[in-house]
């Protein structure tokens, strides 16, 4: 980072400053990991220069034959790693999968089901405030009160009132399996498509450590950077039908030029996915996430359903008369970082909240030093986790 710090020392200290903040605080937001050295790298490379409008061996460019290889090889993988039929690379977020998936399936006025966003469901889903529900009738639907998990009763009964076009699961916030098999019967009995949103969770269905949502769902989404430890991204998997209007939903109708860059360093993530490692980590988050339920209730906390199937646990604190926000704040201090949540029926606006979400994304391995960091929350190709002074340097950190 040495010409960085020369020619910007604003920027330059602004990212060690980050990286220190990233050593010395143990992270336990659900959504976020640490993209190893390769990923990173891939990331910071020069494909950051290149125009590519089209996709691979179509493209609108000349000199695209590296970035072809580099996009066609993140398609194959991620096509492999969660046996799909057609894999687009190209979304640059979740929220640009999901709309594009829609999209591709839908015109302004159709009725789409999605998890409410207060029940744990994305904004994408059908938040007020969101694209969705200004383009889309939104019918939302959410948990059971008393056992708090997804009322699959209550989605059919509205799914035939409502007889929507598409039904959207996945979550934001939710803690226990999903049911794919009954989404999918409810959506054939209405004669919708169903959507799958596993952007928290598709590291954990990379590892078969929760069910696969295809071959339930015509369309899954996902971003390539929560559990799956990718770079910041969206992806779109589909069947053969739906191939060429994804495609065309994504290029030319909602974006411009891919981020080959960050498609290379996607590339990377799917390859480090497919690797026996990958598994044992996925495992790992897993066996942590229910450590930590267990401790926080053996601490006399209530967690919402009672515990967590995947990464995910969301504390109702309620009983303890405290808000998510100022938890949130507390744990901040003590540098351990969470986030605020909204439970299921909170009483409490979002920007406060009755309930913090924790999650356990981080490897087994000791990244963090929570002492104040022998390791630097950076891991290197194999996963394994680098000192900090080889993690600057190996980031060009000076
Ligand atoms: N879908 C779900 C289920 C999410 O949790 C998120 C992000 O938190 C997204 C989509 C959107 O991803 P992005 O922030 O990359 O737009």
């Amino acid at each position: 980072m040495s010409s960085l710090m020369e020619q910007d020392p604003e920027i330059g200290r602004a990212i060690q400053n980050e990286i220190k903040r990233q050593r010395e605080n143990i992270n336990l937001i659900a959504s976020e990991n640490f993209a190893s050295r390769a990923v990173l790298e891939a990331q910071g490379s020069v494909f950051t220069n290149k125009y590519a409008e089209g996709y691979p061996g179509r493209r609108y460019y000349g000199g695209c034959e590296f970035v072809d290889v580099a996009e066609s090889l993140a398609i194959s993988r991620a096509k492999e790693l969660f046996g799909a039929e057609h894999a687009n690379v190209q979304p640059h977020s979740g929220a640009q999968a999901n709309m594009a998936a829609y999209f591709a399936t839908l015109r302004p006025g159709d009725t789409i089901m999605g998890m409410s966003l207060d029940q744990g469901g994305h904004l994408t889903h059908g938040a007020s405030v969101n694209f969705s529900a200004k383009l889309y009738d939104i019918v939302p639907y959410g948990v059971d009160r008393e056992v708090e998990t997804i009322d699959y009763d209550e989605v059919e009964r509205l799914a035939k009132e409502h007889r929507p076009k598409l039904i959207v699961t996945g979550a934001s916030a939710y803690t226990r399996i999903i049911d794919f098999p009954r989404f999918r019967s409810i959506a054939d009995e209405v004669g919708a498509k169903l959507m799958v949103d596993m952007a928290h969770i598709a590291g954990l269905v990379a590892a078969d450590e929760h069910p696969f949502p295809d071959p339930h769902a015509e369309i899954v989404t996902t971003t390539t950077h929560k559990t799956l430890r990718g770079p910041r991204g969206g992806m779109i998997l589909c069947d053969e039908e739906h191939r060429r209007a994804i495609n065309s939903a994504v290029f030319p109708n909602m974006q411009g030029g891919p981020l080959e860059h960050v498609i290379a360093a996607k590339a990377v993530a799917f390859g480090e996915a497919m690797k026996p490692e990958f598994v044992e980590y996925q495992k790992a988050i897993r066996a942590n996430a229910a450590a930590l339920a267990d401790e926080l209730q053996v601490g006399g906390l209530r967690l919402v359903s009672g515990g967590t199937d995947n990464h995910i646990v969301l504390v109702d604190l309620t009983p303890m008369d405290i808000t998510g926000r100022q938890a949130e704040e507390a744990l901040g201090e003590a540098n351990i970082v969470v986030n605020r949540n909204a439970i299921p029926f909170d009483q409490k606006p979002p920007r406060t909240a009755s309930g913090i979400a924790a999650g356990h994304t981080i490897d087994h391995e000791p990244r963090h030093g929570s002492g104040g960091g022998a390791t630097c929350g950076q891991a290197d190709s194999q996963g394994a986790c680098l000192p900090a002074e080889r993690c600057c340097e190996a980031r060009g950190a000076g």
